[in-house]
């Protein structure tokens, strides 16, 4: 079995762990029609707007 040679020290090990939990972080687009914080490629919630047309309509 493989074994490491030398021991990671907790500085490099704690680098790898943030970078890791920052790539899965899930990516927030803005809303081009209202400029609200949306996931990318759905629809926003906040104007019912996708890819410029009105999908949803938003009881205001
Ligand atoms: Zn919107």
């Amino acid at each position: 079995m493989a074994v490491p040679k030398q021991k990671r020290s907790r500085s490099r090990t704690h680098t790898k762990r943030a970078k890791i939990y920052r790539a899965v972080s899930v990516p927030i687009s803005k809303c081009p029609n209202c400029g609200q914080p949306k996931l990318p490629h759905r629809v926003c919630l906040h104007c019912g707007y996708y890819n410029g047309k009105q999908i949803l309509e938003i009881a205001e």
